[in-house]
């Protein structure tokens, strides 16, 4: 079955309320979305979000890399072995991790549709025990001034949500009155991670984070306390807490969880489809995290329910994956998509219709 045709359109969606970390403020989700058709006449769906301040791709990036590289690539291999295709795909440009993403995406979504099997089904055939049909997202909270925050995280436990990613980063002796309020105010039972975005100093960091420790505020984890490519960093503030350390921006790829495993600089790998370049190299890593014993959790960036359903389904395939941070659909004003995995305020909930599951798509397509 050859590949034939690539197109690409836009979606723009409107969030609930605008998304704020150390790094940036963002009110839409405007993503690229990917169409692969096969000889049959069957399609697959990928997205991409130019998510420049983290992943160095820009909207004309994302589609210069898939028009000028990877299109003419790919376009009439067989999608069979998949393995080559993505191969092919990886060679054709370098970095360009979301172009390769929404591709890689659209060709599992694709793929997995010609076998007639749910994703998940296919990325977990060697491991059938580990597979789940539910997963259970945090939501995230973003950085403000602590009332605000502590409103946000009434707001999102009144919603269900029984885990909360509330972003810091902003100041650390601030960060731990942040933490402290909004504990006070949703009580023990919700587990709270913390999310930094790179935005302490490794000193910064091991004190920030043993005031939260002193203060009996039960953090769960502390996600990339400091900047990305301060590995001996992220190493020393994991020797002197207490308090589990997550990897996020300074894992890209299969050799930056090798390099993480391998030197202890953090406790647990967070996996993004748009740092990997999708789920080829996703799954890489979930090899390395198994042989090793590391937790890792499924992320995403800011994105619409195409791109977070592909990982949704990579985080119900495979074991060593035990935490959630897909709330990009949540974070959405309107669902513009149908078919696909359920959003229902913290359950995701997995279909057995074949591919990721989504049936329309109200976009625009101009092929490549
Ligand atoms: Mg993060």
């Amino acid at each position: 079955m050859k590949i034939c045709k690539i197109e690409l359109g836009y979606i723009d969606i409107p969030l609930v309320t605008p998304f704020k970390t150390a790094l940036r403020t963002v009110s839409s989700v405007n993503d690229l979305i990917v169409k692969v058709t096969a000889e049959d006449g069957t399609v697959g769906y990928g997205e991409a979000p130019p998510t420049a301040v983290i992943t160095g791709d820009t909207k004309e990036s994302i589609e210069a890399a898939i028009r000028g590289y990877i299109a003419p690539a790919i376009l009439g291999m067989e999608l069979e072995p998949l393995d080559a295709v993505m191969e092919k795909m990886e060679r054709a440009i370098a970095k360009n991790t979301s172009a390769k993403a929404a591709v890689d995406i659209a060709l599992y979504d694709l793929y997995a549709k010609i076998k007639r099997q749910p994703l998940f089904r296919l990325l977990g055939q060697r491991h059938p025990e580990e597979i789940r049909t539910e997963l259970e997202t945090d939501l995230t909270i973003s950085v403000n001034e602590t009332e605000e925050m502590v409103r946000d995280s009434v707001l999102a436990t009144e919603q269900d949500f029984r885990i909360l990613k509330v972003k810091v980063g902003k100041g650390g002796e601030k960060d731990v009155e942040r933490i402290r309020e909004i504990r006070k105010a949703v009580g023990e039972e919700v587990t709270i991670r913390v999310d930094a975005n790179q935005g302490w100093s490794r000193e910064e960091a091991v004190r920030t984070i043993r005031a939260m420790e002193d203060a009996g505020l039960n953090i769960e984890l502390v996600e990339q306390p400091v900047s990305y490519h301060d590995f001996k960093g992220m190493q020393y503030v994991t020797a002197n807490v207490q308090t589990p350390i997550l990897a996020d921006e300074s894992v890209f790829s299969y050799e930056d969880a090798l390099r993480i495993i391998e030197e202890h600089a953090a406790d647990y790998i967070n996996i993004k489809l748009m740092k990997t370049g999708g789920i080829h190299q996703a799954m890489r890593i979930c090899d390395v995290a198994d042989q090793s014993g590391i937790k890792c959790m499924i992320g995403c960036m800011l994105e619409s329910k195409v791109s977070v359903s592909a990982g949704a389904h990579l985080g119900a395939a495979r074991g060593c994956i035990t935490m959630a941070d897909l709330d990009g659909p949540s974070l959405c004003k309107i669902d513009p998509y149908a078919g696909g995995p359920t959003y229902t305020g913290p359950k995701i909930l997995l279909p057995e219709n074949s591919g990721i599951g989504i049936t329309e798509m109200p976009v625009i397509f101009a092929t490549v």
